[in-house]
């Protein structure tokens, strides 16, 4: 759903509703049933959203009219609701979802039972006058958790790590293989689709958080104690970077490191020097947070990317990925607007564009090829070795069929 049609097109225009990214961290997980405490409106988009991108399931909601929110009977009408809930004995967790509503979104999380039955119950504000973007809202959604069930206080597992961000299953299979190659002897992986991902997950050592929006979860680890390693093994020169930085932080046998690490960054080079020096000039413009090491990627390839945009603010983890792009000339904006992404189309005349559907659109009515950053990107590895392969590979190829575009323009306008 893009929230351009809901009530608060005036404060985050232009990307996904930002509770969705929390819906799609929660609704994942084993045993649960969202129970959301929010208008039809949103009650209605998010169902549908949720069922078909995040879990195929629904979302159950006490019916709350303008009557209930604003007569004083909406904390009974959702203890009800959460008791109906909790008498399905399959049911383990209820996260009770709060959303723009401001009766909503200011709901006392006292007034709220903890548990009820086997299930536990815990409140998630997401608010999209305070989140701005679906990334933003997973961070939100992981940290609740985390702060709720993360079992911080027990003894650390020796060589255990988190790896923090939605990946696609692939590349969570290539990393559990090199960190096990390194001597990691533990691995979870968050957002996870079990609530005990979310105990264990405080026991751990160090966190690699892959992606950049994850500031609130990041600095409650940090809080407790767990170390944190940032970067993302993609490319050549980041694959390397990163596995020396999680041997470090775990303390792991260096020469060990040191061999999986050159490994490792030999195979990435191997496969960008089977692409030569590739040449074109790419956009990139999507909404998911993870845009700006995609970027890098292309750079280290050999291609152009004048100008990348992403939905999330600029965070301190994605400081490294900033100058190095601002250092190759990228053109960066963060919180980014579809007129700006129009705006560098035309100023710049790519020869491909990723970029959200919009500015697809914008893109081929001017003849120039565009792919849908999401479901092209993010739906693909882009890890080590395999990933440079992938996202090289399909974008080599639609750059050596960019006139196609140009002559369908023609074909159409003739
Ligand atoms: S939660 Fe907020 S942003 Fe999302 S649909 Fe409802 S009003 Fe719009």
């Amino acid at each position: 759903m893009e929230n351009s049609s809901c009530n608060c097109k005036t404060l985050h225009p232009q990307s996904m509703c930002p509770a969705f990214g929390g819906l799609r961290v929660l609704m994942r997980i084993d045993g649960v049933q969202v129970c959301m405490a929010a208008d039809q409106g949103c009650l209605y988009g998010l169902t549908f959203v949720s069922h078909f991108y995040a879990a195929r399931k629904s979302i159950i909601s006490p019916e709350l009219m303008n009557v209930q929110i604003a007569g004083g009977s909406m904390i009974d009408d959702l203890r009800r609701t959460i008791e109906e809930i909790a008498k399905d004995p399959a049911v383990r967790f209820i996260p009770v979802v709060s959303t723009c509503v401001a009766e909503t979104a200011g709901i006392a999380e006292e007034l709220l039972p903890k548990k009820v039955g086997n299930a536990e119950v815990l409140l998630v504000r997401l608010p999209a006058f305070q989140i701005r973007t679906h990334p933003e809202a997973k961070d939100v959604a992981v940290s609740t958790l985390m702060k709720r069930f993360g079992a911080f206080d027990a003894h650390k597992k020796p060589k255990s790590l988190v790896v923090l961000g939605e990946i696609f299953p692939v590349d969570a299979m290539t990393i559990g293989a090199v960190l096990q190659k390194i001597g990691v002897e533990s691995v979870i992986t968050l957002p996870g689709t079990a609530l005990e991902d979310y105990i264990d997950a405080g026991q751990t050592e160090a966190c690699a958080v892959l992606h950049p929006f994850y500031e609130r979860t990041v600095s409650l680890f940090e809080e407790k104690g767990v170390k944190i390693i940032k970067g993302n093994p993609i490319g050549a020169n980041g694959t390397a970077q990163w596995i020396r930085r999680v041997g470090e932080a775990l303390g792991l046998d260096p020469a060990e490191v040191e061999a999986v690490a050159a490994e490792e960054a030999g195979k990435a080079k191997e496969i960008m020097g089977r692409f030569g020096s590739m040449h074109g000039k790419v956009i990139v413009a999507g909404y998911e947070g993870n845009e700006l090491p995609v970027v890098r990627l292309l750079l280290e390839a050999g291609l152009d990317v004048p100008y990348a945009s992403t939905s999330i603010a600029e965070t301190s983890l994605g400081e490294e990925d900033h100058r190095v792009l601002s250092m190759l000339g990228t053109e960066i904006r963060y919180r980014k607007y579809l007129e700006e992404d129009m705006e560098a189309v035309v100023r710049y005349e790519p020869d491909l564009v990723i970029g959200t559907t919009s500015l697809d659109s914008f893109a081929k009515e001017r003849g120039i090829p565009a792919i849908y950053y999401t479901n092209n990107i993010s739906a693909r590895p882009l890890f080590f070795a395999a990933g440079a392969a992938t996202v090289l590979g399909m974008i080599s190829g639609l750059l050596a069929r960019k006139d196609v575009f140009r002559k369908m323009k023609e074909y159409f306008e003739d």
